[in-house]
């Protein structure tokens, strides 16, 4: 069986103990939520791993802007930062308003496509204060 928890969670008192505790259920644990450390998340996994904090060291949206994440981290041991996500979150945004998941702003592919526009017209629309009903 494997628990996916929140790293987030993790760094809080019953996060950092629950792998601990529930080992006697034979669960697997991957963690979640990694990404946000960016340029330190190989620092972040292996830490986590050596503490016992978690079994596997989950990556999301990491894969999307950046899908040699894991190659580069243990075959050059450096990272290409211009690649890393940086957690803007077009890649959630875009399905929340009815389109295609992807890495806007990192990925050629996703950026060339008539999705990028429509996706900035939305957030440009839900930016724009409305109008205030009590000064009618
Ligand atoms: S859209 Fe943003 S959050 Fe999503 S993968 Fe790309 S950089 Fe990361």
């Amino acid at each position: 069986m494997v628990f996916l928890f929140s790293i987030l969670s993790s760094l809080t008192n019953w996060g950092s103990r629950a792998p601990r505790l529930l080992r006697g259920f034979s669960l697997d644990f991957v963690s979640s939520g990694g990404t946000y450390f960016q340029d330190y998340l190989p620092h972040f996994a292996q830490a986590a791993l050596r503490a016992g904090w978690t079994d596997f060291v989950g990556l999301g949206r990491m894969m999307l802007a950046y899908p040699e994440f894991p190659a580069d981290v243990l075959e050059k041991g450096r990272l290409e930062r211009k690649k890393i996500c940086r957690t803007f979150s077009d890649c959630t945004n875009a399905p929340r308003l009815g389109l295609v998941s992807g890495c806007y702003p990192l990925d050629s592919f996703y950026k060339g496509r008539a999705e990028a526009k429509q996706l900035q017209a939305k957030k440009a629309e839900l930016r724009r204060p409305s109008p205030n009903p009590l000064l009618k």
